[in-house]
């Protein structure tokens, strides 16, 4: 990256008081804790930071990667050379209207899971302890138990690429089973519009809780396991007739579930989830080991499986982005 145009980023974001790290390792900002160094972290909180930082980045025509909570990426061990921005906030940033409410791409699911439990906002309570922002959500639809989270989009604030501001439909967005348009577009989401509608508090709660007490009897605790969840998509049916059926049986039934590659390991009660099992782990161990895994089913029911977790950098020579 050209240095003098670093160094005018860095004038900007200190005169901005912005906060930031210079050769930061990103395993600290993922849930896989993996990942080599990048040449600069910014910290960005509120939709009005986010915005300035992306249209400095813009102007300047540096390339720049932004991240949430880290909870669906395996990054590279030797990093990335891109700045990296990290659009998380500790705080539920939301604003209430009639029927629907804006939140903060930066806010945490979870917490917004619980918030509209207590507050009696029924339609999100599938998404509790999903692990990462709204961002992550909306950009990778993600969802749990049928729910998923374009199912609640009204609309998305993004930035585009030129540094615009623009509101997109879910039309414009193009969700799909854990994808959506955004992803490859690369716009950056600020904030969401969501519907929202009248629950009962006392429901939802004990509803959130026989999700959590789930989720905990099959997803590794991430306060003990370093992991980025279901490691492949659930596989597609081929008729309108058929169901999604979980890759987690697939990989199970072809015998994955004792299988090692340096480091990395299966989590004992989820066939479909690499942890680190010992700490000398790399990303190149979970991206072999996860090449095993598809390899194991494709010559056990010829099945191609396609990669939820997204590798981001340098893997065997391949770059990923
Ligand atoms: C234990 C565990 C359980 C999980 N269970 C589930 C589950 O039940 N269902 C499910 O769907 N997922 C699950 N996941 C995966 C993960 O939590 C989700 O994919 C989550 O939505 C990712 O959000 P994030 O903020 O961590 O995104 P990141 O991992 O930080 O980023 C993922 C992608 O989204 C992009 N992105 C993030 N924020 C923005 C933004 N504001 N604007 C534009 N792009 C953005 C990034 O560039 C990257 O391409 C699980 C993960 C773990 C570790």
């Amino acid at each position: 990256m050209n240095l003098e145009k670093i160094n005018r980023f860095f004038d900007f974001i200190q005169k901005n008081n912005l906060a930031f790290q210079r050769n930061t390792l990103l395993a600290e900002f993922t849930t896989f804790r993996l990942g080599g160094n990048c040449p600069c972290l910014v910290f960005c909180k509120s939709p009005d930071q986010l915005t300035a930082v992306v249209r400095e980045l813009t102007t300047l025509d540096l390339p720049y990667l932004l991240i949430g909570g880290g909870s669906n990426l395996l990054i590279s061990d030797e990093g990335l050379s891109v700045i990296v921005i990290r659009y998380v906030s500790d705080n539920l940033d939301i604003v209430t209207e009639k029927n629907e409410l804006i939140i903060s791409a930066a806010s945490n699911l979870d917490d917004f899971a619980k918030y509209t439990v207590n507050h009696g906002i029924g339609g999100f309570v599938n998404c509790s302890g999903i692990p990462g922002t709204v961002g992550g959500a909306v950009v990778g639809n993600a969802g749990a138990f049928g729910w998923q989270t374009g199912d609640a989009v009204n609309s998305v604030t993004v930035i585009d690429k030129h540094g615009n501001l623009n509101e997109l439909l879910p039309d414009d967005i193009g969700f799909k089973y854990r994808h959506s348009e955004l992803k490859i577009r690369h716009d950056i989401v600020v904030s969401v519009r969501l519907k929202i509608e009248t629950g009962d508090p006392e429901a939802l709660q004990i509803e959130r809780d026989r999700i959590l007490e789930l989720r905990s009897s099959k997803h590794p605790d991430l306060k003990i396991f370093s992991c980025a969840g279901s490691f492949f998509k659930n596989i597609e049916p081929t008729s309108a007739a058929d169901r999604r059926q979980a890759s987690g049986w697939f990989l199970e039934q072809a015998g994955v579930k004792t299988m090692r590659f340096g480091g990395a390991g299966i989590f004992s009660k989820h066939a479909n989830i690499i942890i680190q099992s010992e700490s000398n782990c790399t990303a190149q161990d979970v991206y072999e080991l996860s090449k095993q895994m598809a390899s194991a089913v494709k010559a056990e029911f010829n099945i191609d499986l396609k990669r939820e977790v997204l590798l981001v950098g340098r893997f065997e020579n391949r770059i990923e982005r």
